[in-house]
């Protein structure tokens, strides 16, 4: 349910000290920008920086046990898999899944795809006779939000395209909220997939994953959930959430660039029909046909990225050793402190006001100023944000802007940068005034 992802209220956040020892572990956030300025890094919902462990952990694996996985008999690719597979067992346990749950991806748009494509893949004999299960039919209907990433809504609207399906959405209230008002007219026995941002990369707005989920089941729709802005900030149980498919990237979780992982419950990866075929991802070829490997590795044709997928794992067993509960509250203090940018005459916050409702990602339009110099405003202070429709057009089309500008946080921000951060924007209406 939502009240299973919010952070227990006993649980407190990180210490000075703690976080004093978390950020010195991120070499990135000790440097300088525009001429000696210390760097305050309020980009973290696009991508994060990376801890040591995380980076060590990728140079060890080329040091000393580069080779490929799955495949060759001699000791580096014995420890090359094992590395490889112990990666996949922390990225499941962080998020609650079996081992067999989790496909590599190279990142969370790739999962998004993945999904999208083995509904249009579908044809008893590919993934087994189960495999028509996943058959889409013209009539069929794919619900998706007004919020979502283009990530979460574009593959979904190629699925309509290749199948005839039908894609429906439910809006969003002027606060940024998932609209549930007409839940019951949008999701209807013709529903066969719901897909949803679990938190909005522009309002940070928490998804109501339980009612969601509810109504897809009461339907016999799957549920496919874009977990890219939760996984890195709250404790995420995909299977207490009662998500079929969940997407998410090591990128914006203190890992490395070029993976990303596919959680589905294992009896759907099961049936689920192959996309990308290729090497690695078979039992028997003859030049007649062709039988697939069970999942994961049905999923995961190719050499893999198996360094990033080790980097993956480290960032994950980091953010779970620190305790998810804590960096949890911890950012919600950060939400509360960008949130009080409000208060800065002409500021207007999107999405919710309230810190309890949403995450530490702000997105935020200057009366009169450009957003794209508002942030080049702060960026001649050293303060990194993002400008423009943050990959969710139609979610900015619903507040009536064409671009917004966007400062979000991660477990190493500090409410000292956040200050900076809203002293640098109040002098933006001064300086274009
Ligand atoms: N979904 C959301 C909510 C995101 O914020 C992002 C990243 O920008 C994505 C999906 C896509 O993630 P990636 O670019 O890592 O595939």
């Amino acid at each position: 349910t939502t009240d299973t992802v919010r952070p227990a209220p006993a649980d407190d956040g990180l210490t000075a000290s703690e976080l004093a020892a978390v950020r010195a572990d991120f070499p990135l956030l000790g440097r300088t920008v525009r001429g000696g300025r210390p760097l305050v890094y309020l980009d973290s919902a696009a991508t994060s920086q990376k801890p040591n462990v995380v980076l060590e952990a990728e140079v060890e694996f080329y040091e000393q046990r580069n080779a490929a996985v799955h495949r060759g008999a001699h000791q580096l690719a014995e420890e090359a898999t094992e590395a490889f597979e112990s990666a996949r067992s922390a990225v499941a346990s962080f998020v609650g899944a079996d081992d067999g749950e989790i496909v590599w991806t190279p990142g969370a748009t790739a999962a998004l795809n993945l999904v999208a494509y083995a509904f249009s893949n579908a044809t008893a004999g590919r993934g087994g006779a189960e495999a028509v299960r996943f058959r889409l039919a013209p009539g069929d209907e794919i619900v998706v939000t007004e919020a979502e990433h283009h990530a979460n809504l574009v593959p979904w609207q190629e699925l309509c395209a290749r199948t005839g399906a039908v894609l429906r959405w439910l809006g969003v209230d002027d606060d940024g909220r998932i609209d549930l008002s007409d839940l019951g007219t949008v999701i209807t026995e013709r529903t066969r997939i719901v897909a949803f941002g679990h938190v909005s990369n522009v309002t940070g707005a928490v998804a109501p994953v339980a009612e969601l989920v509810d109504a897809a089941r009461r339907v016999g729709a799957y549920t496919v959930l874009d977990a890219c802005q939760s996984v890195p900030h709250l404790p995420v149980d995909v299977r207490a959430l009662g998500v079929d498919f969940a997407a998410f990237s090591a990128h914006k979780m203190l890992g490395p660039t070029g993976v990303g992982a596919l959680y589905a419950r294992r009896e759907l990866l099961e049936a689920m029909p192959p996309v990308t075929t290729g090497g690695s991802m078979v039992e028997v070829v003859t030049m007649e046909a062709t039988t697939y490997a069970p999942p994961p590795q049905r999923f995961e044709a190719g050499t893999q990225m198996v360094a990033q997928a080790v980097g993956m794992g480290v960032a994950a067993e980091w953010l779970g050793e620190l305790g998810m509960s804590r960096v949890a509250r911890h950012e919600q203090e950060l939400a509360t402190e960008l949130l009080r940018m409000a208060e800065i005459p002409g500021v207007r916050v999107v999405g919710p006001t309230d810190a309890e409702d949403r995450l530490a990602v702000v997105s935020f339009v200057v009366d009169g100023v450009h957003a794209h110099d508002v942030s080049q405003v702060l960026d001649d202070s050293g303060i990194a944000v993002r400008t423009g429709h943050h990959c969710a057009q139609p979610l900015h089309r619903r507040f009536g802007v064409a671009a917004t500008t966007r400062a979000s946080a991660s477990v190493y921000t500090t409410v000292e940068e956040i200050a900076a951060f809203r002293e640098a924007l109040t002098g933006v209406r001064a300086f274009f005034g």
